[in-house]
């Protein structure tokens, strides 16, 4: 059984006896800082001075200084910029500002694993990662609950790398739900295979290429997108309460026995050796290395796809039919 901590294995105060920086106001960023503040820890935004997110930060309450000023300051740094930028911020403003007995502190292992950031050694270096996005981690919090996380520690210089990154945890509510031990390298393949094969990549290619099949048929769009995507959701959360079992159990007979004897024709032998192929890319540092090199030329086949799955059928009949169904507060992307 893999080893799990709960607020009774933190020590709250911890954290509250340093200074602590978060670098970015994103996602991640906004959550863990406000959480923090409201438990008790002296906090810092670090942020370009012509970041658009100063001004949100500074009226929910938070002081902001720049990368540079906010490291300098600060016991404990945590990285909550985009990946495909922090190695260059990290050399930039916090790296100079890094003294022995600091805390350097990520919500994802990629530039620590990829060693495109290597620490001094005389710094603590560990990873509170909440598995859920940002505004989760705000709300459960909020709420007094908390989004499960991961902790992985990956230098230990003062001997208390562990304990600190609990009480981190703690603060961000991350200890109420639960915080997983793992290591940078199991947490960076193993969520960087996820995104890509199913959570990601595979969902959005299944939800295509069925509802694409239904439309080429002669079946009416609105049709097709009911029971393609907007239907997933029901079946995800039957997962999520009780496995496979559960929405099995919750589904009918025919439903079941046509997942027993159609779904391995769709996920074939062809599909499994396609992750295998996926998964030793992440390995090797293969994809890394190539997201690494687009994201520096301003990564235009990102923005190029973006685009294009945009301006996709399925993406104008769904938001036709959730206009249609106010109660699910339809969002859309800017
Ligand atoms: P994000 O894209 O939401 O936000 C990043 C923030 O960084 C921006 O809002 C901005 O304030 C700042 N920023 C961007 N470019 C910058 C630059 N050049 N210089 C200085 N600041 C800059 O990022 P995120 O999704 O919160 O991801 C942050 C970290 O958390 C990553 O390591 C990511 O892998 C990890 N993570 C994210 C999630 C998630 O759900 N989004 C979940 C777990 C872990
Ligand atoms: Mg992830």
């Amino acid at each position: 059984m893999a080893t799990i901590y709960y607020d009774s294995d933190c020590n709250p105060d911890l954290i509250k006896n340093k200074k602590v920086a978060i670098i970015g106001y994103g996602s991640q960023g906004h959550a863990h800082a406000l959480n923090l503040k409201e438990s008790g820890v002296e906090v810092v935004v670090g942020l370009r001075p012509e970041s658009s997110s100063a001004h949100e930060a500074r009226e929910s309450g938070l002081e902001v200084r720049t990368p540079a000023e906010a490291a300098e300051w600060a016991d404990v740094v945590m990285m909550l910029v985009p990946d495909q930028v922090m190695a260059d911020i990290y050399s930039e403003s916090v790296e100079p500002f890094l003294d022995k007995g600091d805390t350097l502190m990520f919500a994802h292992g990629f530039n620590i694993h990829f060693a495109a950031i290597t620490p001094p050694e005389d710094v603590d270096v560990s990873m509170i990662a909440p598995k859920g996005p940002g505004h989760l981690v705000r709300r459960t919090y909020q709420e007094g609950s908390g989004v499960p996380c991961l902790i992985a520690i990956h230098q230990d210089a003062s001997g208390e790398a562990r304990e600190t990154a609990l009480s981190y945890a703690h603060a961000i509510g991350g200890s109420r739900a639960g915080v997983l031990e793992t290591t940078f390298k199991e947490e960076t393949e193993t969520d960087l295979f996820g995104e890509q094969v199913i959570l990601c990549g595979g969902v959005a290619e299944l939800i295509k290429a069925s509802f694409e099949t239904l439309v080429e048929a002669g079946y009416q769009p609105e049709s097709a997108y009911f029971e393609t995507l907007h239907e997933l959701k029901l079946i995800v959360d039957l997962l999520f309460e009780g496995g496979l079992s559960w929405m099995r159990y919750s589904v009918s007979d025919t439903a079941e026995y046509g997942d027993y004897t159609r779904g391995a024709r769709i996920v074939t032998d062809e599909t499994r050796a396609s992750m295998k192929k996926v998964l030793e890319e992440i390995q090797s540092g293969a994809f890394a290395n190539e997201w690494l090199a687009q994201a520096r030329e301003g990564a235009p086949f990102l923005k190029e796809q973006r685009e294009a799955n945009r301006r996709h059928q399925i993406e104008s009949v769904g938001r036709e039919l959730r206009d249609m169904m106010p109660f699910l507060e339809p969002k859309s992307a800017p």
